[in-house]
């Protein structure tokens, strides 16, 4: 066991540390304010390798380990999750799914811009009757020869907009229930799809979430990824890697939101002192440090499960549900700490605390987290 950072875990730690502080801290206020797409700091994201960062550089990417991916993840989530979760989508569900079971024409024509981040993706499994039931999908790919013809709604989809490429999840054989699902790469300017509004988010705010129409879209066979009917699996498989990147946003939302918090405590004067002179503070403090501690290490322990190619289905869920209700009980009590001021939008902390519950919704709710859990636990 080694509880230190390698030398290169360091540089893409202080790399990601020195973009959120430089590139994205400045106009993050305004960006959750008014809706507005990181377009221009996503792409120097992408000059930063942070768009495909597991992905195999011989489809563009930088070949790192899923503990790297956490780091950089945790750094950018401290200073703006609105930008996170567009490298979550990318690097977890859209290349890792393309890289691990995509076929070599598919990596060739969709991973390899999607990992240097000429492009991005974005992952469509959610429906307006389908959310954690996703096996009772509604969109229908119906198998016409060489093609299928896609028909339905999804909804709340990450980079629904600035996405090029989706991955759609939709049923082909009903009959067969889940087996019957397949996956699809589809173009976003294929005839017959349509973005619908962006979404007026609680969070994650400069994001950009939206339905998306699909009416008589022709997608060639060869965009399916997986065998017949693999695509509910594809969709479990993708999204149990996907929760370690969710878990690393939730980590760094509450570490973001406690540093904002230490550094207050010591300039604010209450009773003729500093209040982190006051227990009271003090003992908040000491909690937030606690539990975010304890994520930090359920993020790396699912992330390095996975580098080793051992099962990380568990061991994941139970990072992203601790990560997720620390970023909540976190986020609150740095509001506590900058009493009057962390209510308002200068002092940053009443945005962390707004981010930090999608991070208990997407990708699988707490409560789906817990079933997955006690799953295990119980087998
Ligand atoms: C900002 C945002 C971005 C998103 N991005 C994407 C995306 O890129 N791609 C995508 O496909 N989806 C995306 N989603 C959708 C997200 O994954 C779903 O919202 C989520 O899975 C929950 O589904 P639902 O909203 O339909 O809630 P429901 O499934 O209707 O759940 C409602 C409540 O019931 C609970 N519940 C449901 N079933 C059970 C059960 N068996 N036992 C106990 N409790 C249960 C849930 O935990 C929840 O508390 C996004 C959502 C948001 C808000």
């Amino acid at each position: 066991m080694d509880f230190q950072l390698t030398e290169e875990h360091l540089m893409i730690q202080k790399a990601a540390r020195d973009f959120a502080k430089n590139e994205l801290l400045p106009g993050v206020i305004e960006r959750d304010e008014k809706m507005i797409y990181p377009a221009e700091q996503v792409k120097k994201m992408a000059e930063l390798g942070f768009l495909g960062m597991m992905t195999d550089p011989k489809y563009g990417g930088g070949g790192m380990d899923t503990i790297s991916y956490v780091i950089a993840m945790e750094e950018i989530s401290k200073v703006e999750a609105g930008i996170s979760v567009v490298m979550s989508v990318n690097n977890s569900l859209v290349c890792w799914g393309l890289e691990t079971f995509g076929t070599e024409e598919q990596k060739q024509k969709y991973l390899i811009p999607l990992a240097t981040g000429e492009i991005t993706g974005a992952f469509c499994l959610s429906e307006p009757e389908a959310g954690s039931d996703a096996t009772s999908q509604r969109t229908t790919a119906i198998d016409k020869g060489d093609h299928y013809i896609v028909n339905g709604t999804k909804n709340w989809i990450t980079n629904g907009n600035s996405a090029s490429v989706y991955l759609v999840i939709a049923q082909t054989n009903t009959e067969l229930g889940h087996r019957g699902i397949n996956a699809l790469i589809v173009e976003k300017d294929t005839e017959g799809v349509t973005v619908g509004a962006k979404e007026n988010k609680m969070g994650i705010r400069a994001s950009d979430t939206h339905s998306i129409m699909f009416q008589d879209v022709v997608v060639p066979k060869e965009n399916r990824i997986g065998e017949d009917g693999f695509g509910f699996k594809f969709a479990m498989k993708t999204l149990a890697g996907g929760r370690i990147g969710i878990a690393a946003q939730a980590l760094g939302i509450a570490s973001g939101a406690y540093e904002l918090a230490v550094a207050y405590s010591k300039e604010r004067k209450a009773f003729g002192t500093e209040i982190a002179n006051h227990q009271a503070i003090q003992f908040k403090l000491a909690d937030m440090a606690t539990e975010i501690e304890a994520s930090r290490m359920l993020c790396f322990k699912a992330a390095w499960l996975k580098d080793q190619n051992k099962d990380y289905n568990m061991a994941s869920a139970i990072a992203k549900v601790f990560a997720s209700e620390t970023a909540m009980r976190t986020t609150t009590e740095a509001v506590q700490v900058h009493g009057g001021y962390g209510y308002v939008k200068e002092y940053h902390v009443e945005r962390l605390m707004r981010d930090a519950k999608i991070t208990q919704i997407y990708e699988g709710t707490s409560e789906v987290q817990r079933i997955v859990i006690s799953r295990s636990v119980l087998r």
